[in-house]
């Protein structure tokens, strides 16, 4: 695939704005991309018309190709669809012990194993109490096999009582947590190969019963267009509060991940990475992004351009200011920084030493008003005059003010900030090497 890619990226190599066809020819490769990792077809196809529509128009870093950008952009999107409001995806709703935790999902999709995993997790990470108990009564080892896993990892399991029924044992693992004083019990349930009333009914019956903070569903993340399905039925149905992605270690690319956030909302929580105990992660959006997109390269070299550039900018500007060389461009752009950081004080009060000039400053009637009026009057200067402001005499000067609707003494005003403050970016380059303008800066 990265191939094939780099094939399209090198026809595409001007520079500039991202063209319509630009974005077009690179967003072909990226649906067929999305779609050989599982992704939904319904899914690839609107996040693609998506991200048509916000990579138009776009600018290309330098040293990339459009269509290295575009994947970027695309990753970017990914990121942004898989994490959601998800802020945190590690955190369980468990207060008011004991807290009961469901897990539910298809047959062979990793709830025992998932199950076993989070309780070693909470009692590890959380020092949490959790009491474990199996509600599959479908196969005798099933029972059997939490059983085992919980000595494995030092959890208690729910004695197994035979002839029980999953909503009796579901009753009987919440007096025992509350008896017992667990802050956490968890309930595994039965799954089935597909979804069926029965398998349903038995999950809502055990819900109705424990009344769960979280219900979680375990997918199997090799199960490509499935599992959306599976998501949503389970959804409507029983009502999920978070998802965990299993066999994220073998060759998947993870395109489920996205399938179910799009078409569910739900918060993808765990990641399961291996048969072990310890094989189990918090969701990284950043990682599956990469993964399902398979250019992880490609995205690290744009990341890489765009903060080499930036440095290099700031480089060059150190440079300039230590020369004293300071003129109406660069006074432009800490006139708009200072208002993106909330004027004068917002800038200055970050600096040391600098509180009390940001008052007076302030007392001088520096807002964001007389701001924009100094940018007016930048504006209304040729270039040649703002890279040379000793060239303003009076009739440049009283053209520069009726541009932008002003009088010459405003623009008096202005010249003397523009040498007081190359006067004061000389000092501070040579203070700190420039290592604190260039943090005021950013
Ligand atoms: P359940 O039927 O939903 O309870 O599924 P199990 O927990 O019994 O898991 C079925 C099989 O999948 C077992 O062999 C597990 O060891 C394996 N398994 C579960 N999670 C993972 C995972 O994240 N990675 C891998 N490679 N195997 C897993
Ligand atoms: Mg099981």
């Amino acid at each position: 695939l990265s191939e094939r890619l780099s094939g399209v990226f090198d026809k595409l190599t001007k520079q500039g704005a991202l063209s319509e066809d630009d974005v077009k020819t690179a967003l072909r490769e990226v649906r067929v991309a999305l779609l050989e990792a599982d992704v939904s077809l319904p899914v690839a196809r609107d996040f693609v018309k998506a991200v048509q529509d916000k990579a138009t128009g776009q600018q290309v870093t330098k040293s990339v190709t459009p269509g290295q950008q575009v994947v970027k952009i695309v990753h970017d999107e990914l990121k942004h669809v898989l994490a959601g409001d998800n802020e945190d995806p590690g955190e369980l709703k468990i207060d008011n012990p004991p807290a009961p935790i469901l897990m539910v999902g298809l047959q062979g999709s990793g709830k025992t194993t998932t199950t076993a995993k989070l309780a070693l997790r909470l009692s590890q990470k959380s020092g949490k109490r959790v009491l474990m108990a199996s509600l599959d009564t479908n196969r005798p080892a099933a029972m059997e096999q939490l059983a085992i896993l919980g000595k494995q990892i030092g959890v208690d399991t729910l004695p197994i009582v035979k002839g029980e029924d999953p909503v009796a044992i579901a009753k009987r693992a919440k007096q025992q947590a509350t008896l017992g004083g667990y802050d956490v019990y968890m309930l595994d349930t039965a799954g089935r190969l597909h979804i069926d009333e029965e398998l349903i009914a038995q999950a809502a019956a055990v819900r109705d019963v424990a009344n769960p903070r979280e219900t979680l569903l375990v997918v199997d993340g090799l199960t490509g267009q499935d599992a959306v399905n599976v998501a949503e039925n389970f959804d409507r149905e029983i009502g999920v509060t978070g998802v965990v992605l299993t066999r994220m270690d073998g060759d998947g690319r993870g395109g489920a991940a996205l399938s179910m956030r799009a078409v569910t909302g739900k918060p993808i929580k765990f990641v399961g990475l291996g048969e072990k105990m310890d094989a189990l992660e918090t969701f990284e959006p950043d990682r599956i992004a990469g993964r399902i997109l398979g250019m992880g390269d490609i995205v690290a070299l744009v990341e890489k351009a765009q903060e080499t550039i930036e440095a290099e900018q700031a480089e060059r500007m150190m440079k300039r200011f230590q020369k004293g060389q300071f003129n109406m461009n660069d006074l432009k752009m800490q006139l708009e920084q200072m208002i993106k950081m909330g004027g004068m004080e917002g800038l200055m009060g970050m600096m040391p030493g600098m509180k009390k000039m940001a008052a007076k400053a302030e007392e001088a009637g520096l807002d964001d008003r007389i701001l924009k009026q100094q940018i007016a009057l930048i504006q209304s200067m040729t270039k040649k005059e703002r890279a040379n402001p000793q060239l303003l005499q009076a009739s440049r000067k009283k053209r520069i003010a009726k541009g932008a609707g002003m009088e010459v003494s405003d623009l008096n005003k202005l010249l003397k900030m523009q040498r007081q403050m190359g006067d004061m970016m000389k000092k501070m380059g040579k203070m700190g090497k420039g290592g604190m303008l260039k943090q005021a800066m950013r």
